[in-house]
């Protein structure tokens, strides 16, 4: 049942549909079990009738961008409040292209995730396999109502390939070769099905730390 009340939702503090998918996907049952309501950003502004301006994801961390993302939407609606901020870190770029990920080729819009994919491969041109290890990092923020913060984080180890393969997933997906044990080995996150990437992902374990988070929360009431 949807309400007015901000209390009663949980608003995504993103626009990226790929990312309000996975958290809708991995966090919507829990949040309904406790009788939250999970609305995207576009959704919670239409319900509201207020909108966001943009907010500038200059910190240094992922955990930094991930908690300005969340006290900004929580603070216009009244809310609480969920941000992703994720990205790509590579051994042998030392630790690049990191907070960037997003923005690493300079390329905005469509085709955007494979100027970066195109990027990274030229980054790593003549790197043998053995130093080609990467880690994709997720954090997450959580802001209550009342303006509590609480933060978690998940990772994911892998290996970038020097050539694009898989149809499923998102940005890196088809460059990151997965070594998390409990997946079929070999793959890169888009040949996974989306249960298999949820299983070992970065926002995956990010999401199960996070339900149990909020479980305990909603719990007390
Ligand atoms: P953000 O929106 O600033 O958090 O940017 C995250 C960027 O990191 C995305 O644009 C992707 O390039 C990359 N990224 C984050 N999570 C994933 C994932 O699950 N798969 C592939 N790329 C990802």
């Amino acid at each position: 049942m949807s309400t007015n009340d901000p209390k009663g939702v949980l608003v995504v503090a993103s626009r990226s549909s790929h990312k309000v998918t996975e958290l809708r996907r991995m966090l919507g049952d829990a949040l309904f079990e406790r009788g939250l309501e999970l609305l995207d950003l576009g959704e919670a502004e239409v319900r509201f009738q207020r909108s966001l301006p943009e907010v500038v994801e200059d910190a240094p961390t992922f955990a930094g961008n991930a908690e300005k993302k969340a006290m900004a939407v929580a603070q216009i609606f009244g809310c609480w409040a969920l941000a992703d901020d994720s990205g790509l870190c590579v051994d042998a770029l030392g630790g690049a292209p990191g907070v960037q990920s997003a923005r690493y080729s300079g390329v905005e819009g469509e085709g955007r995730d494979e100027a970066n994919n195109q990027r990274l491969l030229q980054e790593l041109r003549g790197v043998p396999m053995e130093r080609r290890q990467a880690a994709f990092v997720c954090a997450l923020c959580l802001v209550s109502p009342g303006g509590a913060v609480s933060h978690v984080e998940g990772r994911c180890r892998g290996r970038i390939t020097d050539s694009p393969r898989g149809r499923e997933g998102f940005g890196y997906d088809p460059l990151f070769l997965t070594e998390e044990p409990g997946v079929r080995p070999g793959c890169t996150h888009a040949e996974l099905t989306a249960e298999e990437k949820d299983s070992v992902s970065h926002r995956g374990k990010a999401l199960r730390k996070m339900r149990d988070l909020l479980e305990r929360l909603l719990a007390r009431g």
